[in-house]
Order: structure tokens, then C-alpha cells, then sequence
């Protein structure tokens, strides 16, 4: 016997009892006063007696109380004397020979518990289908989804080659572990891939299912979420007993940030706090207690990998990350023309075009223009889809999209090319500065418009004054670059001036590379904001008024003297700094290699 049928079993034996005992608490409200037929013929004789109904022996009626003549009185009573109505009749009661009152009373009585405990199995049915798992507790198979013959490949899944090279393991693995186990290498248990919502990590996951050609166990961190604690638990323990008796096999868990939010903080969500650890222990306990040589890879998905709880991430479980971005415009390019496949496009389409206007788009974003694009045309009965209609349909999502500000006017987009690329000529410029290993334009949720990443050439435990300084003049890069080109600043650089800020006082303050203020160390003190003027000075300030002047007036020398280099490095190399930024408007990306490139032309260039 299953659990629902079980369930349905137990629910019915307590739907009778409750039945029954809400039918005699009715009863018994509306259940007459028994009185003695002597005391039914005092009343009659007094004139008390309104009206009576009787069935066979039975008497019930309503009469009058003697002190309070107001009040009635339900009663019933049992006749002894077969002659009533002629009395009845003296003494002007009204009477039937049918207890009136019963029906209604029959209708309650019944009616009511009945309906309720229906209405409440009704409810329970409808949260079941809403798929809160009201009754399958501590059993999970309708909701880990399992695929075995998946027909999506890597040939799916467009513009993030990076990380499929990285997959490309874990499928070599899971076809063949035993070249993996004889060389003892271990194969990591847990990938987890990280990019934006609708990138494609859970396409990614499929393919590797569908490339290796092995079983593919699927669940949401927000389904172990339930209103049960230990459900989630249980279905952790389920999934993981499933997928071992299919290895080799993946086991996807998206959305694990639902899950595995570090326990400090407090989650946002419905479920219980307690339930939300559970899981994530039952979790960590699996992963923890299988072997990876078993060939189960589990695969996670998470766009928000820094709120993870670190005991997620140590070797042995998601140890190694795949990064999933949003593609460039030769990605989006790539994955316009997958998805054009599926519909009838006009020959005459560049895709290259669309790709062009649609900076920022996401892989699910691009899939989504090409099928409003083929609604559109339909709606227009055209017989296939042409430039017109996929740029309406970009301009419609585009305009979905703004109001998660994840799209970038093309003057903004201008702004912050000159921005990134006057980081990176300035790190080209500044010796001992890290190696600028990507600048990118492609805007990334909130607050991060570009990015210029630096690979740092070793491992550092000392730096150098000449190093600090350095960093400092890349951070002041960004908003020179935007004064020296455009004659305007922007917002854009907050950040880098807040690190920037940091550096010259950290310089100045707790290093002794000040100019004037010599080896003393001046700790930081920050007032908090609760201590309010009048008070004395918060404990740890242990320097003047006039130190702390001079502190801050040493720190924005520095910073003036930092960025005179900086303006100086940029307007020397203005020529080129332009030729990147256009470059970078039109590929949104640049690595390592072609901006090296750039640089060693002008150089040769400048030599000659
Ligand atoms: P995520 O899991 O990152 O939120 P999905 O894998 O669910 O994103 O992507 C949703 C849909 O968007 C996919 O089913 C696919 O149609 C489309 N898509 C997203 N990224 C790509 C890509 N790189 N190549 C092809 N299609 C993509
Ligand atoms: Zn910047």
C-alpha cells in the first residue's frame, strides 16, 4: 500500500468520527429540555404551552417560562394519556402532528461537518498538484525528475565555449571512468556553474547528460523547500539513493543558492530556517559520503555563488566552479542562428545585426527574440520572418528588460568602453602592475557595467610601495580615461575611487609611506553613527585633530600625484586608447592576446 492511499485510508476514518461528533454537538444545541408529562399538563393548565408538534408519544414544543413570560422553552416530553388535542385544543396551542423542527435540524447536523471535511480534502488535493507535498513526506519521487535517454548535446547549446571545454571532463569521465580510477585521479563530485539567470547552465547540464548518454536526476533547490521540516532532508536522501542506482549518472540541483544560503544570514524565503539547514546537511552528508569513483557528478546551478555557504564549497563537494556568462556578440550570434533553425528566416537576415543590438541579452533573452519575432510575423501573416520583425521583437524585450536595468544606452555603453580600456592601457603602462587578462563591456546585473580582469603574476605575500602605487593608478584609470576623452565624469567610478581611497590611506596611515607623517601608524577609527557629536571622541583615536588633517590632506596629495601620472600615461597613449575602446565597442570583449596586440603595435609604432 502506498503512502496515498494510506493517507485517503486515515483521512476517511477521521472524517466519520468528526463527522459524528459535530452531528451531536448540533443535536445536542438544538436538543429539547426534557421535562415530565405532569409538568407538559401544569404548563398546558397555566397557558403556558405556545405550540407543540407530536409524533406518536412524543411531544415537542415551545412554551412560555412562568417568571419571565418573554422566554421560551424548547422541551419534549413523553404522553401517557392518549386524549391530548381535545385539552390541546382548550387552551388554544397550536400543534402538528410532525415534529417540525427536525429536518432542518437533520440537515445541519449532517450537512455541515460533512462539507467541512470535504472542503478540507478538496484543499489538501489542491496543494498536492501545487506540488507542496503535503502528504508524500519523507518520499520524494514526484519530484526529482529523471531522464534517461536525453537527446540534447553540446551542438544545443551555443556561444559559451569556455565552459563547455571545462565540461568536457566531467562527459570523458562519465563514459569512461576507468582510465580516471586506474591513474587514481579523483574526479570532483561537484561542479557547480555560475552565470546570470538564463545563460544556459541548466541547457549545459542537460548536454552533458545527453554527451555522456547517461541518466540525468534533476531537482530545484527550491522544491527541498517545504512547510514540513524534514521533508527536504528526505528528499535529498532519496535522490541521491536514486542516482546511485543508475551511476554513471548526473544529479542537477538548480538554484542551490535556495539551499546552501549561508546559515548567518537569514533567507527570504517561505520555508522554515530550520528545514533550509536540515537540507543542506542531509545534503553536505551525501556528498560527503559518497565516492566519487561510484560515477555519480553532481552538477549545481547558482547565480548568486557568493551567498553559498562556504561548507559547500570545500574540496570534496562544490569544489570546482564553471563559470556560464552572458555571451559576447559572437556568442550571441552563435546562439541567434541555433535557435533561427527552428523557424523560417529570410534569407536576407544577417543575425550579425542582431546580435550587434542586442548587448547584455542573455542566452534565454536572444531565444526568446526569435520566437516573439516568428509570433510577430504570423500576426502578420507573413510566410517568413525578416529583419523588421526581430527588431521589433529586441525592442520589446529590451523594453522587459530595462526595468531590470540590465540594458545600457549607447552612450552609456561608449562611456564605460573608454572607462575599461583606460584601466587596462594604464595596468599596459605601470610596471609590476597584474596582467590584464579580459576587458569586457558586457553589462552584468546590477552594479558591475564592465569589468577589466587582471591575473596577478604570482603569488604576493609583500608589496611594494612601487606596487601599491600601481594599483592605485589602474583603479584611477577607469574615470581619467572618461575626463580625458569625453571632458566629463560619471558615476561609473565610484568604486574604483572607494578602493582607490582605501589603498592611499591605508599608504599613508598604517604603512609609513607617508611623506610627512613619517613611521607612526594611525589606526583607523570610524565614529559609528549612533555616537553622536558632543560625545568625546570614540576610544582608538589616539592623534590629534591637526594629525588627522594633515592624514587626510597627505591622502589626497597622494591621490592628486597618482592621477597627474595617470593623465600623463593616458594622453601619451590617447591614440591608442581610442583604437581599443572602438574595438571593445564592437566585440564587447577583448583578451589577453589581442590587447597585447594593440600595445606592441603603437609601441613599434612610437619606436619608428
Ligand atoms: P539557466 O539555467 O542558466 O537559467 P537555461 O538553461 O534554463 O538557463 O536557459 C533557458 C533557455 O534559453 C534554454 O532552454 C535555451 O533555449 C536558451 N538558451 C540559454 N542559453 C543558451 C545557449 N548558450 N545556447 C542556446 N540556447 C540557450
Ligand atoms: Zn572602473
Amino acid at each position: 500500500m502506498d503512502n496515498k492511499t494510506k493517507f485517503l485510508i486515515w483521512y476517511i476514518f477521521i472524517a466519520i468520527i468528526g463527522v459524528i461528533a459535530l452531528n451531536h454537538v448540533i443535536v445536542s444545541q438544538y436538543a429539547p429540555k426534557d421535562i415530565a408529562y405532569s409538568e407538559f399538563l401544569e404548563a398546558l393548565e397555566a397557558g403556558l404551552i405556545v405550540e407543540v408538534s407530536i409524533v406518536g408519544d412524543q411531544i415537542e414544543g415551545k412554551m412560555r417560562d412562568a417568571e419571565n413570560p418573554e422566554e421560551t422553552l424548547h422541551f419534549s416530553t413523553f404522553r401517557v394519556e392518549p386524549e391530548l388535542s381535545e385539552k390541546l385544543a382548550d387552551h388554544g396551542v397550536t400543534f402538528l402532528g410532525r415534529p417540525e423542527r427536525t429536518f432542518f435540524r437533520d440537515l445541519l447536523s449532517w450537512v455541515i461537518p460533512l462539507i467541512l471535511f470535504l472542503g478540507i480534502w478538496v484543499l489538501i488535493m489542491r496543494r498536492m498538484s501545487a506540488g507542496a507535498g503535503f502528504m508524500n513526506v519523507g518520499q520524494s519521487k514526484a519530484k526529482i525528475y529523471m531522464d534517461k535517454d536525453i537527446e540534447v548535446t553540446f551542438e544545443d547549446v551555443a556561444g559559451v565555449d569556455e565552459s563547455k571545454e571545462e565540461l568536457q571532463e566531467v562527459i570523458d569521465y562519465l563514459k569512461d571512468p576507468e582510465p580516471f580510477q586506474r591513474l587514481g585521479g579523483r574526479m570532483p563530485k561537484g561542479v557547480l556553474l555560475v552565470g546570470p539567470p538564463g545563460t544556459g547552465k541548466t541547457l549545459l547540464a542537460r548536454a552533458v547528460a545527453g554527451e555522456a548518454k547517461v541518466p540525468f536526476f534533476s531537482i530545484s533547490g527550491s522544491d527541498f523547500i517545504q512547510m514540513f521540516v524534514g521533508v527536504g532532508a528526505s528528499r535529498v536522501r532519496d535522490l541521491f539513493k536514486q542516482a546511485r542506482e543508475s551511476a554513471p549518472c548526473i544529479i542537477f540541483v538548480d538554484e542551490l543558492d535556495a539551499v546552501g544560503k549561508a546559515r548567518a544570514g537569514q533567507g527570504g524565503f517561505g520555508g522554515s530556517h530550520e528545514e533550509r539547514e536540515q537540507t543542506l546537511n542531509q545534503l553536505l552528508a551525501e556528498m560527503d559520503g559518497f565516492d566519487p569513483r561510484e560515477g555519480v557528478v553532481i552538477l549545481a546551478a547558482t547565480n548568486q555563488p557568493e551567498t553559498l555557504d562556504p561548507a559547500l564549497l570545500r574540496a570534496g563537494r562544490f569544489d570546482r566552479h564553471v563559470l556560464v556568462d552572458t555571451p559576447d556578440v559572437n556568442g550571441r550570434k552563435v546562439i541567434l542562428e541555433l535557435h533561427a533553425r527552428k523557424i523560417r528566416l529570410s534569407g536576407q537576415v544577417d543575425l550579425a545585426v542582431v546580435a550587434r543590438m542586442t548587448s547584455g541579452f542573455s542566452g534565454a533573452d536572444l531565444a526568446n527574440v526569435i520566437n516573439e519575432a516568428a509570433l510577430l510575423a504570423a500576426r502578420k501573416e507573413k510566410n517568413e520572418v525578416g529583419l523588421e520583425e526581430l527588431e521589433e521583437s529586441v525592442e520589446r524585450i529590451i523594453a522587459g528588460l530595462e526595468k531590470k536595468s540590465r540594458v545600457i544606452n549607447p552612450k552609456e555603453k561608449e562611456i564605460i568602453a573608454y572607462h575599461e580600456t583606460g584601466h587596462a592601457l594604464v595596468a599596459a603602462f605601470t610596471p609590476g602592475a597584474d596582467r590584464v587578462k579580459k576587458i569586457t563591456i558586457i553589462p552584468r546585473g546590477i552594479g558591475a557595467l564592465g569589468y577589466t580582469q587582471q591575473l596577478p603574476t604570482e603569488d604576493r605575500y609583500l608589496m611594494t610601495r612601487q606596487e601599491l602605487q600601481g594599483k592605485i593608478d589602474v583603479l584611477l584609470g577607469g574615470r581619467v580615461a572618461e575626463q580625458l576623452i569625453f571632458d566629463e565624469i560619471s558615476t561609473g567610478a565610484q568604486n574604483d575611487l572607494q578602493r582607490a581611497t582605501d589603498i592611499a590611506r591605508a599608504m599613508v596611515a598604517e604603512l609609513g609611506m607617508g611623506k610627512t607623517l613619517g613611521l607612526s601608524t594611525y589606526p583607523r577609527q570610524r565614529k559609528p553613527a549612533f555616537l553622536k557629536a558632543e560625545q568625546p571622541p570614540f576610544p582608538g583615536k589616539e592623534y590629534s585633530e591637526a594629525t588627522a588633517a594633515q592624514l587626510d590632506e597627505e591622502v589626497r596629495e597622494l591621490l592628486e600625484d597618482r592621477k597627474a601620472r595617470v593623465w600623463n600615461v593616458l594622453s601619451e597613449h590617447e591614440q591608442i586608447l581610442r583604437k581599443i575602446a572602438e574595438r571593445l565597442l564592437e566585440t564587447e570583449v577583448l583578451d589577453e592576446q589581442e590587447f597585447k596586440k594593440f600595445i606592441q603595435t603603437t609601441k613599434k609604432e612610437s619606436e619608428t
